[in-house]
């Protein structure tokens, strides 16, 4: 049995949060929790303190520190409430934590993540946001300290698993090629709207574009579900992960059962799958226990129940947020970094009720076109710093087609 490992949860009261918590629970043998962290959900994240006993909780600002010690204290519960940016930085990289699962939601998870790669710790990378905003630095952040990095999101720890062991214990050092990888085939679920006819598109709201079929997860990724940007910002997640730099490295392939989390072609035609029920719960686990596997409280896969699968074509003319994606990645630079903040902007923009679902692609387009020639990714300030612009930008774009 491996000794105890100490996690610190960044977004613990999220999807990812609770469903990590869910795994530690069923191994109070293996995992400690060190740090726990919301930005809201106080009371939830208050209950997770008092099952989980970890030695901090951190909160965004001081109001939200002082709500959350009163009530730990009146539970009886002695974890130390810290807050801020650089509190969760403290917690991702102190000397006891061995793991950091990075489960905020959006750019704002990017700074405690990079510090975490920096500190050389096991990263159990949720937020996919961090390679769009800052892939080449993350990676060589995480090759230079030594840190172990395990793909969280579903697709990728699917590829993970199914890639050549030679190339798990040594990852982006070979390239995939000499690996005898031909291509990786990313699955897309189609989301909510995969047969929804184009008209219709502009009507949806908030709740039936987070209505997923298959997972259940936050508002955002939801949202980045149903417009495809999901898949384009998991593409772009891809290409630093493992990577493949080329056009022809990552091909999409819509799965609408969610049944197969993706895919590796080899040279000699051999593709090789990982399968299982959609539950983010596999993939954690197979990331906290990495190379070995616990439970993770998931069903069995009943294939005759699933009884099909089914592959088709994205369709990037009702989705042009996936051709977008693709774009921003020819185009290289800071245009990833771009394309995340419009689409944060615009997805908020949606779920307040101020955009169609259709006008997200239409902002992120506009602001593409605006701020791209103008930024630079030579630094990670320069990165923030096009982050920034691309903000404001799309907040003036929203501002002037806003419905109400
Ligand atoms: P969520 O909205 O359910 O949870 C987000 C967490 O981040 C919460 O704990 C919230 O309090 C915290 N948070 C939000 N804004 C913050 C801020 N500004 N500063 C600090 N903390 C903040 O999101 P989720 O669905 O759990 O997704 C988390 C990340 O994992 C996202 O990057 C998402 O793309 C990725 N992911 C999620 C799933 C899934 O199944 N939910 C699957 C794959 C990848
Ligand atoms: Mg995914």
């Amino acid at each position: 049995m491996s000794s105890m490992q100490k996690i610190t949860i960044l977004g613990s009261t999220g999807s990812i949060g609770v469903n990590t918590l869910d795994v530690i629970a069923r191994h109070p043998d293996r995992y400690q929790v060190f740090a726990l962290t919301g930005a809201s959900q106080l009371d939830k994240l208050a209950r997770q303190c008092m099952q989980f006993r970890p030695r901090f909780a951190v909160v965004l600002d001081a109001v939200s520190a002082r709500t959350l010690s009163g009530l730990l204290k009146e539970l009886g519960s002695d974890t130390e409430v810290l807050y801020g940016v650089a509190a969760l930085s403290e917690v991702s990289t102190a000397a006891e934590v061995d793991a950091v699962m990075a489960a905020i939601v959006g750019a704002a998870g990017m700074q405690p993540t990079l510090d975490a790669a920096r500190a050389g710790k096991r990263v159990l990378l949720a937020n996919k946001e961090t390679l769009v905003l800052a892939g080449s630095l993350f990676m060589d952040a995480v090759r230079e300290s030594g840190a172990v990095l395990l793909p969280i999101d579903s697709e990728h720890n699917a590829i993970f698993q199914v890639l050549p062991r030679s190339y798990r214990e040594n990852p982006c050092v070979i390239p995939l090629q000499d690996a005898g990888v031909k291509r990786i085939l990313l699955t897309a679920s189609g989301g909510p709207f995969r047969t929804m006819a184009q008209e219709k598109l502009h009507h949806v709201s908030p709740e039936q574009a987070c209505k997923h079929p298959n997972w259940s997860m936050g508002r955002k990724i939801s949202v980045d579900s149903a417009s495809l940007m999901n898949k384009g910002l998991e593409v772009i997640e891809a290409r630093w992960l493992f990577d493949a730099p080329e056009k022809n490295d990552i091909a999409v392939v819509v799965h609408p059962q969610s049944v197969v989390h993706s895919m590796v072609e080899y040279m000699d035609g051999s593709v090789l799958a990982q399968l299982g029920n959609p539950d983010m719960r596999t993939p954690i686990a197979y990331g906290m226990a990495y190379p070995e596997r616990i439970d993770a409280g998931v069903k069995s896969l009943d294939f005759f129940s699933v009884g099909r699968l089914d592959f088709e074509s994205p369709d990037l003319q009702r989705f042009p947020c996936l051709q977008l994606a693709f774009d921003a990645l020819a185009m290289a630079g800071a245009a990833p970094a771009i394309l995340n903040a419009a689409n944060e902007i615009a997805v908020e923009g949606f779920l307040n009720g101020m955009l169609r679902f259709t006008d997200i692609p239409r902002l992120i387009d506009a602001v593409l076109g605006e701020c791209t020639h103008r930024a630079s990714a030579e630094s990670l300030e320069a990165l923030l710093g096009a982050d920034q612009m691309a903000r404001a930008a799309a907040r003036q774009w929203l501002q002037s087609h806003a419905l109400c």
